[in-house]
């Protein structure tokens, strides 16, 4: 990257940057309001409050009431709750979840543990555009069925699923069902009644909130337990001094991302609109779209360039100050390709070259024509490198 590149970050998937107006709520936190919500005397009290108001706000941006809000760490930790909760407080009834092959990592890992625990996991499968079909999981469904877990949008390549279609699915039998939210809270409607779902997983540096903080919306009378234990913070079911400081980030930043989401929303898959274009324009019959024509998220293009190494396409588009991914982050540094592409039917060599690009709020026509011009040449060079080439 030459210093008079401006930076292109497109890689608002992996993390976004805190918002200012996150930050400047947070800060109080940091420098003076540092009580501990659980402490009885008036420093403590008054973190208690803001932790409270904080609930409320953020239970308010969902549907949902506070009392169904539970705080985390992040993404990772409201899915690991959801399946633990969930599986363990209903071991006697039965031992069956059902999820799909392409959830993230965080939800596929401790599935893969509670099956080494007795539990049986359904993976569903999806077709070439990344949907679940609803009456796959109407198949795959048991008596010892006690959990659905189908991620509302997809991290790689943007698809949304039929979540309410789903959920109507696992309702009829009276199962509870959890969607992985992460991706789509701020870029599209997220309302727990709407979707119609028991648990959602929320994480706030998805959103332009600080890492390390999220939640888990659970629906009041759902059956589950605690993952972790010690104190009595969150109802006795999420052991641990509150991160306040994230948490009131938390709330800001889904205050912003309510505000004007259509609009923006619009705005954003206007602009990748042009960058897709463009790219087709200059790469025709050398890309591959991946995912969903429209069923995706405004910010999210995801394609496959067969012949050539995402990995190298990534450093080369670094050198000239873009950021970009392939497959996902947790994949990326090992050779596997995509387990969402693969899942999709795409055969592993052409998986191999996977690029995402996902903008942001402040993703300007400049940054995505910048892309334009820089992308087509790196993958003419690196096609004339490369052994695959046909
Ligand atoms: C990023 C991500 C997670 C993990 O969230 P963290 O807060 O980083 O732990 C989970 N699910 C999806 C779909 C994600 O994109």
């Amino acid at each position: 990257m030459t210093n008079t590149d401006k930076l292109v970050y497109l890689d608002h998937a992996a993390t976004t940057p805190t918002h200012p107006e996150v930050a400047d709520a947070i800060f109080p936190f940091l420098r003076e309001q540092f009580g501990n919500p659980s402490s009885l005397y008036s420093v403590g009290r008054e973190a208690k409050g803001v932790l409270e108001e904080s609930r409320e706000k953020i239970a308010g941006h969902i549907g949902a009431r506070p009392e169904e809000i539970y705080f985390t760490s992040g993404g990772t930790e409201s899915n690991n709750f959801a399946l633990h909760g969930v599986a363990w407080a209903n071991r006697k009834r039965g031992n069956h979840i059902i999820t799909s092959m392409i959830e993230h990592h965080a939800l596929l890992e401790p599935c893969h543990f509670l099956e080494k625990q007795g539990f049986e996991v359904t993976y569903l499968p999806v077709d070439s555009q990344g949907m679940v079909d609803p009456g796959d999981l109407r198949g795959a469904l048991t008596d010892r069925t006690i959990l659905v877990s189908i991620m509302h949008a997809n991290n790689e390549m943007g698809t949304i699923q039929p979540i309410s279609e789903l959920a109507a699915a696992a309702r009829e039998r009276s199962i509870c069902i959890h969607t992985d939210a992460v991706q789509t809270m701020g870029n599209v409607p997220t309302d727990v009644n709407e979707l119609d779902i028991d648990m959602l997983s929320v994480s706030a540096h998805k959103l332009y909130g600080p890492k390390g903080v999220g939640f888990l919306y659970v629906r009041k009378g759902t059956r589950f337990g605690a993952f972790h234990r010690g104190g009595a913070q969150e109802r006795n079911k999420r052991a641990g001094t509150e991160n306040l400081a994230g948490i009131v980030g938390m709330a800001k930043a889904l205050e912003l991302g309510a505000k004007g989401m259509a609009e923006r929303s619009h705005r954003i898959a206007l602009t990748r609109d042009r960058l897709v274009e463009g790219l087709l324009g200059k790469l025709e019959g050398r890309v591959r779209l991946t995912g969903h024509p429209s069923e995706r998220l405004p910010n999210n293009v995801s394609l496959c360039v067969p012949g050539v190494e995402g990995e190298a396409m990534l450093l080369l588009l670094d050198m000239h100050g873009i950021c970009a991914s392939s497959g996902s982050a947790c994949t990326s540094g090992s050779l596997e390709p995509s387990h969402v592409l693969l899942a999709m039917g795409i055969p592993p060599e052409i998986a191999h070259g996977s690029l995402r690009f996902t903008l942001g709020w402040s993703t300007s026509e400049e940054d995505v024509d910048r892309v334009v011009e820089v992308l087509p040449p790196i993958v003419e060079r690196l096609r004339a490198m490369s052994p695959l080439h046909v």
